[in-house]
């Protein structure tokens, strides 16, 4: 069992479910754990239906398939988060009951491409692959 005791998943206001912070948390301070066994082979990945492709991140050149609670962080234009080795680090104050977010540019593979419902300020309106 993964230590993630100090977030939730429950209904999201950007998306879906998302991952809910139940402390507070400190810039550099590990937020979440991913669990990075499901790596996809190739084929795998190009067999993967349309709504399960975005699970899918690139970790250390492989596709992995994220599970859950990873798997429900929304992304955001002005994310609290950034993923680091199988981790999601806090780089904001994150405080008790604010939505865990991650920029998915970096991880979402090359060519996947989807709508931006994150609502910041920043906002692009969409987010693109941009991790090879
Ligand atoms: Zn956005």
């Amino acid at each position: 069992m993964l230590p993630n005791t100090d977030i939730e998943v429950r209904k999201s206001r950007i998306q879906g479910r998302g991952v809910f912070a139940l402390r507070d948390f400190t810039p550099g301070e590990t937020v979440l754990v991913w669990d990075t066994s499901y790596i996809l082979t190739d084929d795998e990945y190009a067999r993967l239906p349309e709504d399960q492709r975005h699970f899918v991140v690139r970790f250390k050149g492989e596709w992995l398939y994220m599970q859950e609670p990873a798997r429900y962080v929304n992304h955001s234009c002005e994310a609290n988060t950034v993923a680091r080795d199988g981790t999601d680090v806090a780089v904001a104050p994150i405080h008790a009951g604010d939505e865990i977010t991650s920029d998915y540019r970096s991880e979402m593979p090359s060519g996947e491409r989807m709508k931006c419902l994150c609502g910041t300020k920043s906002c692009t309106g969409y987010i693109e692959g941009a991790a090879v």
